[in-house]
């Protein structure tokens, strides 16, 4: 039994029919979710004639369980890589380009920070001193901010970190896990007494001259949601039962380590496994009767909130270009209401030309598309704006930026209330004492999803597989243990 179908969910539910299916071995799958649609925070709207993501809208790939996942729907072919031309930073006003070589949501080394421009003489000086400062490592996790301070400085903080790593998570780095949300940053700080000589040791190879480098990130050419369909097609094809509108209030212990799910509808189900991939805070309800502590942690895990805006302009509204680049991320010391914001057409140059495949195409097709980010866990300004005040102040930012001259000629607010985790310090090791005890009370129960172990798509899917895998070695089925062993 699966509960929710986010992307957790759905990677679950595939997992645990396609093992079953691979050993033929009978067993019954169901996933129930609350809503009337799956997906969870996935969602893809026709926006002026182009699927627009309003939810997650890349895939990072140097990890390897979404493009996995893709290949086994058949999605594989579908993924398509963001334009050229690398994004900005607002700093002091104006557009800079990131600096070449970017590690990780860190430069390289001092020469790609010297020539960003996004640092003053002070800041740049400061983050130079990392390369003779002392190894000043605290013992266990700290924030990001924490070690960024130290070894950086304040400026490369809050000029180029916390807009980069900190966006991601609509959170601040100063309260942001360093284990947690930057590991690639924490292999880094180990690997050398300075980060900047720790990041080059631990960077991936660069490619040879000439040879094509791969992408960081890419997405499904019609956006995320089709990538969802695929996996909601091949779950249903391979027997799994989907039930939406299928909120579960309670669970149980049952007989013989079994558990009862008890739904809102007043309906009863009984379960040999279960995988819980709801957010934490559903979660913490539903085992509080059973794992008191687990819960608490659960239950104080903050998520943020912010608001996605896509604007449609008129392409005579916009200055000659609009910069060469897919967007460009707004540090807090800029104090604008918007956090980033994406030239659409230029990230994903493929969406038109798909709108127009599906015959989904309208008047506003040849509209430009550029889509406003807003909120940060500690800025929930936007949430006091209506609609129409949102994308007013959103177009009074972007004309001061970009030089537009005209208002745009269709909007779109969505609102995504409580979608980002932040994990805080420590978080690696409350959220293992919690599985430890929620897997004692209730062996018969896994946990997986945003709140637990990476909040990325892909870290969600590893996550729901992960759950599927420890369920299917729980209830002995040998024959699909021999399977995971194999893969
Ligand atoms: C705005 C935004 C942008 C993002 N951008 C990116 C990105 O570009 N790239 C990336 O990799 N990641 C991104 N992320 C992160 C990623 O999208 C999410 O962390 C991930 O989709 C969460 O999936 P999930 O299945 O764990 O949870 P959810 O998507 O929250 O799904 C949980 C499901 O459980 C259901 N549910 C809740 N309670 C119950 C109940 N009692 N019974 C049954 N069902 C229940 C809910 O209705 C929901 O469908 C973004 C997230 C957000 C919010």
């Amino acid at each position: 039994m699966v509960i929710g179908g986010g992307i957790s969910g759905l990677a679950a539910a595939h997992r645990l029919a396609g093992r079953a299916a691979a050993v033929d071995l009978p067993l019954e799958v169901t996933l129930l979710e609350a809503s009337e649609r799956l997906g969870g925070w996935i969602r893809t709207e026709s926006f002026a004639g182009r699927p627009v993501d309003f939810g997650p809208d890349s895939l990072l790939v140097r990890m390897p369980w979404a493009r996995e996942l893709a290949r086994e729907v058949g999605m594989d072919d579908e993924l398509v890589a963001p334009g050229e031309g690398g994004a900005f930073l607002l700093s002091r006003g104006k557009l800079r380009p990131l600096p070449a070589g970017i590690l990780a949501g860190l430069p390289g080394g001092p020469l790609p920070f010297v020539r960003s421009g996004l640092l003053g003489p002070l800041g740049l000086l400061r983050a130079g001193l990392d390369l003779i400062l002392p190894a000043n490592a605290p013992a266990g996790d700290e924030s990001i901010g924490h070690l960024i301070r130290r070894r950086l400085g304040r400026q490369t903080l809050e000029r180029v970190i916390d807009p980069l790593l900190g966006g991601v998570h609509a959170g601040r780095c100063d309260d942001l896990s360093l284990a947690a949300t930057a590991p690639q940053i924490a292999a880094a700080a180990r690997a050398d007494r300075s980060l900047l000589r720790g990041l080059r040791k631990t960077a991936p190879p660069v490619p040879a001259a000439g040879a094509p480098r791969a992408p960081v990130f890419m997405a499904p050419r019609g956006g995320m949601q089709p990538f969802a369909e695929a996996i909601i097609r091949a779950i249903r094809d391979a027997g799994v039962k989907v039930r939406t509108g299928a909120r579960v209030d309670a669970i149980e212990p049952g007989d013989n380590a079994t558990l009862t799910l008890r739904l809102a509808s007043g309906g009863v189900i009984e379960a040999d496994g279960v995988i819980l991939a709801v957010p934490a805070a559903t979660a913490a309800g539903l085992i509080a009767p059973h794992a008191v502590t687990a819960a608490s942690t659960l239950g104080a895990l903050a998520y943020a909130s912010v608001a996605h805006t896509a604007l449609a302009y008129d392409p005579s509204s916009l200055p000659a270009e609009l910069p060469a680049g897919t967007g460009f991320l707004v540090p807090r010391p800029e104090r604008r209401l918007m956090t980033a914001c994406t030239f659409l057409d230029r990230k994903w140059p493929q969406r038109r030309a798909v709108a127009e495949e599906q015959g989904t195409g309208d008047d506003l097709a040849h509209a430009v598309v550029i889509k406003c980010s807003t909120g940060r866990i500690d800025d929930a300004r936007f949430e006091r704006l209506t609609d129409e005040d949102l994308v007013n102040a959103l177009h009074r930012e972007l004309a001061e930026i970009l030089g537009l001259t005209a208002p745009p000629i269709a909007s779109r607010v969505v609102r995504v209330s409580g979608g980002l985790p932040q994990y805080a310090p420590g978080h690696p090791e409350r959220i293992a004492a919690a599985t430890t005890e929620v897997a004692e009370a209730l062996p018969a129960l896994s946990l997986a999803g945003a709140a637990y172990r990476g909040a990325s798509v892909p870290l969600c899917i590893r996550d729901g597989r992960a759950a599927a895998d420890a369920q299917l070695i729980r209830l002995g089925l040998t024959a699909a243990r021999d399977e995971i062993a194999r893969s």
